[in-house]
């Protein structure tokens, strides 16, 4: 294989839609210490600097910093591209859209050469994405995908589907049906158990993958009686986030609980898309009177948030999903890296993302269940939290 940043498309790698595998290829070469950064500059531009640093500026435009997600994406796109001689104007719009388009139009501006940006609405986008197409700026949508727009030239996520299946097998096997790849327990206990759903943010096209993802495992235990959705809300209008908001889903499960589980009967799994959810699903719990034990639901997350980990560790949550930020930002960088240089980007999805507009050429990475169980190992031994940041 070449270098990250300059990769020539190679058929081998597309693989299907809600493929469970990234080619292996792929992830070894991309988590190879150092891979990337060689690659990067062994294809960095040359002389051609416009605006900006040496070798240009790149715009990156981030949701919000309420999350730290984001500021962790945020921070390893600047300092990847700026080791590579770019100069980065990165901002982040406090989940505003009329700021983040403001955003991206003065970066248009100022000379922006690529765009990379994590959309707050998926949709709200095409007009000043229209104008980047007219000044000739590429444009990558950062995980999550930009909508509605013939104006994305790549995207950089995660395997989407899979995160919302692996949120499932975490509950199913929290609650000891499952191993956590899905695998059947013989002897599982036969329930029924009783589960709430949560989703993510409908302006999100995340949000849409991960709760298919985590349905498609569920529903067939939904159907069968072994789960039981107590309140019935079982579509993702009714489960659904706005903004990804932690105090909304509190309100909602105070009102679940209120409405479903006032007769003495117990919630015993909830499925919740991020670990910012998950936290205000465990304050609702909590003064409802739940308490960590035997009585306690299996509740899942996602992005390994240094709270969560807490909670996992403290056996409030039980698991998250670890994506690890600084590999997604490797895969963005390179893809602006390699779109200035006229070279094609690596990419191993070529069917999943279709935007409205057309099948956004994509590179998935896999994401990571975290229980307490490999907490050090996917999270301390990896680098990404320190054991103290984490109480470990
Ligand atoms: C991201 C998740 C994140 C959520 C809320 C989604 O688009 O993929 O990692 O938890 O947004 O910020």
């Amino acid at each position: 294989m070449d270098e990250i940043g300059c990769m020539h498309h190679n058929d081998n790698d597309v693989h299907q839609s809600k493929g469970n595998t990234v080619k292996k290829r792929s992830i070894i070469s991309l988590v190879a210490a150092g891979a990337l950064v060689a690659g990067l500059a062994a294809c960095a531009p040359a002389a051609d600097s416009g605006s900006g640093g040496e070798s240009g500026l790149i715009g990156v435009a981030m949701p919000t910093k309420s999350s730290e997600r984001w500021i962790a994406d945020g921070n390893a796109l600047k300092d990847t591209l700026e080791a590579e001689g770019f100069t980065v104007d990165l901002q982040y719009a406090e989940d505003d859209i009329p700021t983040q388009v403001s955003q991206v139009e003065n970066m248009i501006t100022k000379g922006a050469k690529v765009l990379i940006i994590a959309a707050i609405d998926g949709t709200t986008l095409t007009s000043v994405l229209q104008e980047a197409a007219d000044g000739g700026i590429p444009v990558i949508a950062y995980d999550r995908l930009i909508r509605d727009s013939e104006n994305v030239n790549y995207y950089a996520t995660f395997d989407n589907f899979l995160v919302g299946q692996q949120q499932a097998w975490t509950l199913l096997n929290g609650l000891g049906l499952t191993e956590l790849d899905g695998t059947p327990i013989a002897d599982a206990p036969k329930g029924p158990f009783n589960i709430e759903l949560f989703a993510g943010s409908l302006d999100d096209n995340n949000a849409f993958f991960f709760f298919n993802g985590a349905m498609d495992v569920l529903q067939p235990l939904i159907d069968d009686g072994t789960l039981v959705v107590k309140s019935g809300q079982t579509d993702i209008e009714q489960a659904a986030t706005l903004r990804w908001d932690g105090e909304v889903a509190q309100s909602r499960m105070e009102d679940l609980l209120t409405a479903n589980y006032s007769d003495g009967s117990k919630v015993n799994a909830v499925l919740s898309p991020y670990d910012g959810l998950s936290r205000g699903i465990i304050s609702a719990l909590t003064d409802a009177g739940y308490t960590v034990g035997a009585e306690w639901p299996i509740i899942s997350g996602q992005d390994a948030e240094v709270d969560s980990v807490k909670a996992i560790l403290a056996g409030e949550q039980y698991a998250t999903i670890f994506k690890d930020t600084r590999e997604l930002a490797k895969v963005a960088a390179g893809m602006a890296v390699a779109v200035l240089n006229g070279d094609e980007p690596e990419i191993n999805d070529t069917t999943t993302y279709d935007n409205g507009k057309l099948v956004v050429p994509s590179y998935l990475l896999q994401p990571v269940q975290v229980t307490k169980d490999n907490v050090k190992e996917a999270l301390v031994d990896t680098g990404y939290w320190t054991a103290a940041e984490i109480g470990l």
